[in-house]
């Protein structure tokens, strides 16, 4: 009894054991199936095999009943007797069922070895080699037989837990840390671990390259990391963010660090982590954005902005040192650019940078802020307006140009709040070059409160302009011209502008204003139609004879078709061209020879005249007559009065006058005053007059009351004005008083 008790039991065992062993395989290759990603099993399979390991099942149980499977004897072995298990045939079928699935995850995982990266093979081997083992293991012993005892499923058991230590243990561990130290490693920023004692126990990639510590020893790898520490001023006791600037070889390089000392979670100290990250190519890049951005590329000095902040900086950290701020100009150097061309504007201007630069002094700050405007800011104790006059006289004489004289004019504002905005500093001192401006003889000017009020002034001027003109506030008066014996030949027409509410605003007022803002041929071509309107009303009548001589700014041509404006009046009014003289002044005429050349060329096409305007006031005077083909030459005696004797201007006037005779060009002398004057001027052959001495500037009204007193008088007699006569006594006299 006790016997076949064991021999039950021994094959109840076996078949449970069987019937787990299929069980265990299908889970197995249910288990690679989603391992191996190749889950595609639809439930129909998942029941199929589910019924073949139930049949499996069920034919393995009813060996309990049958023994078709396999029996059950005693055996003995040295001595001791053991139950044997005696497979038959049928067995065969449970085996190679259990072999299909095995195989089936061998075929799997083999599969997918073949597919995956070098990274992650080490996930499929370590579970395949098991599963190899378990095959070889299992043909062991049921092949070889070479012991009698089968033990197995210790083997098997073994194996599983293998299989479950690789898949869900060892393997995503070392996957985790692989795949980490491989994007460490491939990390940009330099990563160093250093443990308690001050090794350094790892360095990635980018660290070795950035340290040059690549290849080194051990030992001396430490050293150069403790020195590398130094430098950068990292001290291990102590968590820091920072960016550092050191030298590498030659090159500044500019890192960022963070140090980070790295505990436990019992809070005991593991070691410190240093990050290092090369910010050198955005910095330099940065630095180089800002120097573009702060600098001028001309000439390299700082520019406007650059200026701006350089200067509040400056007087922000010295608040109780007294400065001013230098403004620097050239005289008309928009004419450089067009005389000589761009490039020599540009070397002009770089020169003239250098010529400053090279006098800086402590503290100085120089910056170009536009063109050729240039801004220096200096401590009041270092300014010494005398040694700069010399700077810059001496620096005009080394750039000499023929037909431009260098001229460069100094504004200088002392800075009384050294909070106010840079912009409004440079601002004042450039009001003060504004005085100057036209003003050949002196170089420097300082800014004073009134300077504000002209600019308010011209603002005003430019804000009415348009409204005066709509309104008639601006009208011609007409000033006589005469001839030697007094008799009247004409007129200049003088534009006036009588405001409302601040009286008679003098030309010299605001014409330069017009014309700095562009504007002045609005104004011109208002004057030109009053002109041709009234020669028109004067046709058929005793005034027909007279012309009118009309001023035309320097600037018209750069802002208007001066010979179309002509030629459309002409057409309009239907008036002599004869009778409609142009005064162009010699300076205007200097800065763009060749288009007024061609402009008096066209004129003259069309039947008008042209004086030269203020002869003698320019530059140049003489060699120009002999290129432009002027009609009549107009002599300022305001260009006697600045000549250095009188007895020396007499010589000059005289040459002149002489030398426009040879060329048959008729003289107006304007600005004449007194009998002396004339007496003088017409024995040096002067043909015409214009003065305060014939008669002021008038009215159109008073000038026809005046000359035609009445339609029928004697128009002879009328027309005479005798020396001194009474339109000198009337006119503008009030105002000009
Ligand atoms: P300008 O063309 O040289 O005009 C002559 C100036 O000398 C006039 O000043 C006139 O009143 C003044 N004048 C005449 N006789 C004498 C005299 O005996 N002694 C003195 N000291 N001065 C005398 P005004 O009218 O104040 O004009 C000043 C300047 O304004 C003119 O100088 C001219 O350049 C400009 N201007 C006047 N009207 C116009 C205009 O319609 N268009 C343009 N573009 N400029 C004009
Ligand atoms: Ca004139
Ligand atoms: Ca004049």
């Amino acid at each position: 009894v006790w016997s076949l008790a064991i021999d039950l039991a021994a094959e109840v065992a076996t078949v449970l054991y069987y019937m787990a062993m299929s069980w265990a395989c299908l889970f197995l290759l249910g288990f690679t199936l989603r391992y191996t990603g190749h889950d595609i099993t639809t439930p129909r399979i998942k029941w199929t095999f589910y019924g073949l390991a139930l049949i499996d099942n069920i034919a393995t149980a009813l060996n309990l009943l049958f023994h078709h499977m396999f029996t059950i004897s005693e055996a003995a072995y040295k001595g001791e007797s053991f139950v044997a298990v005696q497979n038959k045939w049928p067995f065969a079928i449970h085996a190679a069922f259990l072999y299909v699935l095995i195989l089936g995850s061998i075929f799997l995982l083999v599969r997918r070895l073949m597919t995956v990266s070098r990274e992650y093979a080490m996930k499929y081997s370590s579970v395949l080699t098991v599963l190899v083992f378990v095959v070889l293991w299992n043909f062991f012993f049921t092949f070889l037989h070479t012991t009698v005892i089968n033990n197995s499923v210790f083997g098997y058991c073994i194996m599983g837990l293998m299989i479950y230590y690789f898949a869900i243990v060892f393997v995503p561990n070392s996957l985790q840390e692989h795949i980490l130290s491989k994007l460490v490693d491939e990390l940009e920023e330099g990563v160093v671990f250093i443990d308690p004692e001050g090794k350094c126990i790892y360095a990635n990639e980018s660290a070795e390259r950035l340290l040059h510590t690549g290849g080194m020893e051990m030992e001396e790898r430490n050293m150069e990391i403790h020195a590398w520490l130094k430098g950068l001023r990292i001290d291990l006791k102590e968590d820091i963010i920072a960016i550092r600037s050191v030298d590498m070889e030659g090159t500044n390089r500019h890192l960022e660090i963070e140090h980070q000392r790295m505990y436990d979670h019992r809070g005991g100290y593991i070691g410190s982590l240093i990050r290092l990250i090369d910010h050198t190519k955005d910095i330099n890049e940065l630095n180089d954005q800002r120097y573009r951005a702060t600098h001028d590329s001309l000439t390299g000095l700082l520019n406007r902005d650059g200026f701006y902040e350089a200067v509040a900086g400056a007087l922000e950290a010295n608040p109780h040192i007294r400065h001013m701020m230098v403004c620097f100009n050239f005289k008309d150097f928009k004419y450089v650019n067009s005389f000589f061309g761009m490039s020599r504007g540009d070397e002009m201007l770089i020169s003239a940078a250098e010529e400053i630069r090279s006098h800086l002094q402590e503290g100085d700050i120089l910056g170009r802020l536009y063109a050729d405007n240039y801004a220096l800011l200096t401590r009041k104790d270092n300014f010494d307006e005398w040694k700069y006059r010399d700077y810059i006289r001496l620096f005009a004489r080394r750039i000499v140009e023929n037909t431009y004289t260098v001229f460069i004019h100094m504004g200088v504002y002392e800075i009384s709040d050294p909070t106010m905005d840079v912009s409004v500093m440079c601002d004042y001192a450039n009001l003060a070059i504004d005085t100057v401006r036209n003003d050949s003889s002196n170089r420097i000017a300082y800014y004073d409160t009134h300077m504000m009020d002209r600019v308010m002034q011209e603002k005003e001027i430019i804000s009415e302009f348009d409204e005066a003109l709509r309104n008639k506030d601006i009208t011609i008066y007409l000033q006589p011209q005469v001839t030697r014996d007094g008799a009247l030949v004409g007129s200049e027409a003088l534009v006036r502008w009588k405001h409302p509410v601040k009286g008679m605003i003098s030309p010299g007022t605001f014409i330069p204003v017009l014309e700095e803002n562009g504007i002045i041929y609005r104004l011109d071509r208002y004057v030109w139609e009053q002109a041709a309107q009234l020669l028109k009303s004067w046709k058929g009548t005793d005034k027909e004879n007279l012309y009118i001589s009309v001023n035309i700014s320097a600037k018209d041509i750069y802002y208007m078709d001066v010979q179309e404006t002509f030629l459309e009046f002409k057409e309009k009014y239907d008036i002599d061209p004869a009778k409609m003289k142009l005064e162009i002044t010699e300076t205007a005429i200097m800065y763009d020879v060749d288009r007024y050349i061609n402009l008096v060329r066209e004129l003259h096409k069309h039947g008008f005249e042209v004086e030269m305007d203020d002869f003698g006031n320019g530059y140049s005077s003489l060699s120009m007559l002999k290129d432009i083909e002027i009609d009549i030459l107009k002599i300022d005696m305001a260009f006697l009065q600045e000549a250095e004797t009188k007895k020396r201007g007499e010589v000059i006037l005289r040459n002149v006058i002489t030398m426009a005779k040879d060329l048959g060009i008729p003289v107006i002398t304007e600005g004449v005053e007194t009998k002396e004057q004339v007496a003088l001027l017409t024995d040096l052959g002067s043909d015409m007059f214009q003065g305060y001495f014939f008669a002021r500037p008038m009215p159109v009204a008073d000038f026809e009351a005046q000359y035609f007193p009445a339609a029928e008088e004697d128009a002879a007699g009328a027309n005479n004005l005798k020396e001194g006569a009474a339109g000198a006594e009337q006119g503008e006299r009030d105002q000009a008083g």
